[in-house]
C-alpha cells in the first residue's frame, strides 16, 4: 500500500501538493472549474491539520515565452480562494527570491498557489524531469503529496522529481481513483463488458490487449468502428479510419470474432458538425462521401441487450460526435441503459465529460476524468508517479 496524506503529521509542515489545475479557460474566464473542486478534499485535509500548504500545478502547455500570459494560474487562485473560502497567497513565479521569501513567511493553515510550473518547460525542465529543478523545488518544503492523477503516467520535475527527495504519499483523488479502477480491472465481476468508440484505435491498444480476455463482450462504436466494418470489407465513405491500425483490427476480429460486437448501422452525414443533413444508414449502404457520425438505431438495441446483462461495464470513448446535439443520442441511450445493478466505470476525458454533461455523475461506480492516465491505468502500464511513491 503506498503512503498517503493521512499517513503523515502535517502540523506546522511545509507540504507541496501537486494538483490538476489545468482547467480549461475562454478569455480570462475559468469555464469548468471541475478540477479544482476536486482537489478541495486533500487541500482542506491539510488545512484542517494545520500544515502550510504549497500547491503546484501546471496549465496548458508552455513552449514560448509569449505562451505564458495566457497560462498563467493566478485566475485559479482566485476560484480556489472563493472555494476554500480563505484567502490563498499567489506566487507568479516558479522559483527566486520572492517565493522562497513567501514560504519562509508561512504560517500554519495559510494556502499558497505557485505558478504555472510548466513556466520551466522553455528548457524542458518540468516535463523532462530535470533533477536541479526537482531538487530545488523539494529543498522548499518538508513533505510532497501527489495528487495529480492525470499526470500519475507521466515523470515530471513537480512529482516524481520532488518525490525523489521528500517523504511523500498520495492525496484523496488519486487514492480513490485507484480504489475505484484497480478491483475493477483485476478482479470483474462477470459478465463483463467493454465499450470502445471516440476517435481513434491507436489510443486504446493498451487497454483492449490488456482486457480483452477477461471480458465477456466487447462493443465497438463511436469513429473507432469504421476502421473495424473496413477491414471486413465494408464502404465506409469517409468516416474516420486509422489506416495504420488495419492489420491490428483484422487480427482482432479474427482472434475475438464471438465476443467483438459491431455496429449495425449508423446516423450518416457529409460533414461532422451538424450543418447538413443525416440519414439512418445500414452499415451495407454507405455512400463515398458519407461519414459515419453516431450509432443507428438497431446498434442502440443490439448494444442494449449486452450492457442490461452485464454485472461490470468498463466505457472509454463516446458513440459519436456527442458534441453534436444531433449526433449525440447513440452515446445518450447507452448511458441510460447502464443505470441499475452493475459496476460501471467510465473512463478517459470526453466520455466522462459526456457522462457528466448528460447528468449521470451521480449514476455509476467511477467516473475516471484522468484522460491518457485513466487509459494508462487499465492499460497496465508503467505508472512512474505512483511507483515513485513510499509504501506504508
Ligand atoms: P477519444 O478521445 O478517442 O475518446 O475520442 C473522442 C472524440 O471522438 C470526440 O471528440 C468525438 O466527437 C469523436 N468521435 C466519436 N465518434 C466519432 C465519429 N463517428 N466520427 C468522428 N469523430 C467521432
Amino acid at each position: 500500500m503506498k503512503k498517503c496524506i493521512t499517513d503523515y503529521d502535517l502540523f506546522d509542515k511545509k507540504v507541496i501538493i501537486r494538483l490538476d489545475l489545468n482547467v480549461p479557460i475562454s478569455n480570462g474566464v475559468i469555464t469548468d472549474d471541475n478540477r479544482i473542486k476536486k482537489s478541495l478534499k486533500t487541500i482542506n485535509y491539510a488545512i484542517e491539520k494545520g500544515a502550510k500548504v504549497i500547491i503546484m500545478s501546471h496549465l496548458g502547455r508552455i513552449k514560448s515565452e509569449e505562451d505564458k500570459a495566457s497560462n498563467s494560474l493566478q485566475v485559479v487562485a482566485l476560484r480556489l480562494s472563493e472555494l476554500l473560502f480563505r484567502p490563498v497567497k499567489f506566487v507568479g513565479e516558479t522559483r527566486g527570491s520572492i517565493l522562497e521569501n513567501e514560504i519562509a513567511n508561512m504560517q500554519s493553515k495559510d494556502v499558497i498557489l505557485v505558478e504555472n510550473t510548466r513556466f520551466e518547460d522553455i528548457e524542458n525542465k518540468e516535463s523532462g524531469n530535470d533533477d536541479e529543478l526537482a531538487r530545488y523545488w523539494a529543498s522548499l518544503a518538508d513533505i510532497f503529496i501527489d495528487d495529480a492523477f492525470a499526470l500519475i503516467h507521466r515523470a515530471h520535475a513537480s512529482n516524481v522529481g520532488i518525490a525523489k527527495y521528500l517523504p511523500n504519499g498520495i492525496g484523496f483523488l488519486i487514492e480513490e481513483e485507484l480504489d475505484k479502477m484497480l478491483p475493477m480491472i483485476n478482479e470483474p465481476k462477470k459478465p463483463f463488458t467493454i465499450i470502445l468508440g471516440g476517435a481513434k484505435v491507436s489510443d486504446k491498444i493498451g487497454f483492449i490487449d490488456n482486457l480483452i480476455d477477461q471480458a465477456d463482450y466487447v462493443l465497438i462504436g463511436g469513429g473507432m468502428a469504421y476502421t473495424f466494418l473496413y477491414a471486413l470489407g465494408y464502404n465506409v465513405g469517409k468516416s474516420l479510419l486509422d489506416k495504420d491500425k488495419i492489420d491490428y483490427v483484422k487480427k482482432l476480429l479474427s482472434d475475438y470474432k464471438d465476443k467483438i460486437i459491431l455496429p449495425l448501422d449508423s446516423i450518416t452525414s457529409t460533414s461532422i458538425d451538424g450543418n447538413n443533413a443525416s440519414f439512418i444508414k445500414n452499415i451495407d449502404e454507405f455512400n463515398d462521401d458519407d461519414i459515419g457520425v453516431d450509432i443507428g438505431p438497431k446498434t442502440i438495441e443490439l448494444f442494449k441487450k449486452y450492457t442490461t446483462l452485464s454485472k461490470q461495464v468498463i466505457w472509454n470513448g463516446p458513440m459519436g460526435v456527442f458534441e453534436v446535439k444531433a449526433y449525440s443520442k447513440g452515446t445518450y441511450d447507452i448511458l441510460l441503459s447502464l443505470v441499475g445493478d452493475r459496476l460501471v466505470m467510465i473512463a478517459g476525458g470526453d466520455t466522462a465529460a459526456a457522462a457528466i454533461n448528460m447528468g449521470f455523475s451521480k449514476d455509476f461506480t467511477h467516473i475516471s476524468t484522468g484522460g491518457g492516465a485513466s487509459l494508462a491505468v487499465l492499460a497496465n502500464e508503467d505508472l512512474p508517479a505512483l511507483d515513485i511513491i513510499n509504501e506504508k
